[in-house]
């Protein structure tokens, strides 16, 4: 098997992690990162964003509806408990500027505009900055690695696993951060669930997901890139909405949480001062 050096550690170990449509995932031995054993090239990444973004994800059904209206609602719902589990109060974020990367068709944009809260978002895909600034959001076409200015709060919401180059990223967002500033960061996270589903979990999603942290991991990158993490919630499990009965994904999404092997990962970190 070959594979590419991983770009979080640069470590040159790894074992095999899953094979999805041909497509092979491995586990760094260095870092425990687990990423896409051929990195896509970025023109493969950029035409996957390019147009039709939306349509490819409606091939996913599980995965679509985080773009309908119909989820909306839904999706509100579950950044207010997001919150309530970090901690956070939308009070303490008005008068702050806030950028949300990867920030799509702009729905969490949207979610604190409903607290008073503006925020503003960027995306590499044309497609859907499109559809925010139809909704009269404040969103750009643009590389985070481009980005100035300073802010108070940077989120991160399924982001990560889709960027070819994670520290990097999280290295820019803290000279972004005002000192005391925040991250939010919410990815797919291996553990006891993806190692019981194995090649069928569902963050395995070749060219979209690249890289899927560990707690562990990404907890150590965060601390390697200056920052300490405030709070933390895993829900979570596996198990799409209409894939089994709802009463039976309310409760083991329920013992997922309490357990705190969720798949899911939300964190809250603050910026390390020197
Ligand atoms: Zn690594």
């Amino acid at each position: 098997m070959s594979f590419d050096r991983c770009r979080i550690c640069g470590g040159g170990e790894a074992v095999p992690a899953a094979t999805i449509s041909g497509c092979q995932y491995v586990r760094c031995a260095g870092c425990g990162v687990e990423r896409m054993a051929r990195y896509p090239a970025p023109r493969e990444i950029a035409g996957f964003y390019e147009s039709g973004y939306m349509a490819k994800r409606d091939d996913n059904p599980s995965i679509h509806i985080h773009f309908s209206k119909e989820y909306r609602e839904a999706y509100f719902a579950e950044k207010d408990l997001t919150f309530c589990d970090l901690g956070i109060e939308h009070s303490g974020l008005k008068g702050k500027r806030v950028l949300d990367v990867g920030c799509a068709n702009g729905q969490f944009l949207e979610y604190l505009k409903r607290y008073g809260v503006e925020a503003e978002g960027i995306d590499v895909s044309k497609e859907m900055v499109g559809e925010a600034r139809k909704n009269g959001l404040d969103c750009r076409v643009m590389e985070l690695s481009d980005m100035q200015g300073r802010y108070g709060l940077i989120s991160f919401w399924d982001v990560i696993e889709h960027m070819t180059a994670p520290r990097e990223a999280l290295v820019k967002a803290r000279t972004l951060l005002e000192p005391g500033g925040e991250l939010i960061v919410q990815t797919p996270c291996t553990g006891t669930i993806s190692g019981l589903f194995g090649d069928k979990w569902l963050y395995y999603m070749p060219v979209e997901h690249i890289h899927l942290f560990s707690q562990e991991s990404l907890f150590r990158l965060l601390a390697e890139t200056g920052f300490a993490v405030v709070s933390w919630v895993r829900f979570g499990s596996c198990n799409p909405k209409g894939s089994i009965p709802d009463l039976n994904k309310k409760v083991i999404d329920t013992i997922a949480k309490r357990l705190g092997i969720g798949d899911t990962i939300a964190l809250r970190a603050r910026r390390v001062e020197n």
